[in-house]
């Protein structure tokens, strides 16, 4: 089955809001009318409506970074499910090991985000990942697994086609350390073959499996070749347009 490539751009804690809607700008006319790639940008929270209006009328999807799995109340500094629909907000990035490590958000938090998101028809982008203490200790597969059914605990077979999981090694984020085409395959077969045993074939050949951690122009082409891997999440090299519309045009090689 042929399952459409998908580039999201994490912009993390970067650009103001106008540098924001300038770069969203860049990124409109870079892609023109290009079907071939899914295409979602995730900026900070302070520039979802402006970056909003930038893409209307685009082929660009908004995402958020992250939100509160309640739909409102007293959650000082924290954003809802809701408010990022009221926004226009498609996607939203969940469980990325940053918010993992530096947040402490747990399996059951990132679940339960999981589960609000999906309530109010936002599609989760859910990130899974092992560290480098856990890669070298032979644990990486268990922590996949660990991850990947815990975040999608209680999600029905008609929901989970539509998420998508972002395998993002730890080691890898921000690092310039790519991982292999080997070791990336690897993992994604294996959460292909994990999601078939949880929801069924039908379910696991439909969702996307993005690959994330220093995927660049140069590495992109390689590993956006190989079979289980969907598309890519993309930090660093999301926050020039010049770059991003690389790996788009890398992603649109390999359909
Ligand atoms: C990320 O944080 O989701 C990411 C993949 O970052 P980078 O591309 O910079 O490694």
């Amino acid at each position: 089955m042929t399952r459409k490539k998908l580039i999201a751009g994490n912009w993390k804690m970067n650009k103001t809001a106008t540098d924001a809607v300038a770069l969203a700008h860049d990124i409109v006319v870079a892609l023109g009318s290009q079907q071939e790639v899914e295409v979602v940008v995730c900026p900070p929270f302070t520039s979802l409506e402006g970056v909003g209006k930038a893409i209307e009328g685009s082929v660009v999807k908004l995402g958020a970074q992250n939100m509160h799995f309640e739909a409102s109340g007293a959650f000082t500094g924290e954003i809802s499910a809701p408010m990022l629909r009221a926004l226009f907000a498609t996607h939203v990035i969940l469980g990325h090991s940053e918010r993992r490590t530096l947040f402490g958000e747990s399996d059951e938090l990132v679940n339960k985000k999981v589960l609000a998101a999906l309530r109010n028809q936002l599609r989760p982008i859910v990130c899974v990942g092992e560290s480098l203490a856990e890669r070298e200790a032979g644990s990486t597969l268990k922590v996949i697994q660990t991850q990947t059914e815990r975040a999608l605990e209680g999600v029905s077979k008609e929901l989970a086609a539509g998420i998508v999981i972002a395998y993002e090694p730890v080691w890898a984020i921000g690092t310039g350390k790519v991982a292999t085409t080997e070791q990336a395959q690897e993992v994604h077969g294996f959460i292909r073959g994990l999601l078939t045993k949880l929801m069924g074939e039908g379910v696991s050949q439909r969702v996307r499996i993005l690959y994330g951690g220093s995927m660049k122009p140069a590495n992109a082409p390689e590993l956006l070749a190989q079979k289980d891997i969907d598309g890519g999440l993309i930090g660093g090299a999301s926050l020039e347009a010049r770059s991003f519309l690389e790996l788009v045009k890398a992603a649109a090689s390999v359909c």
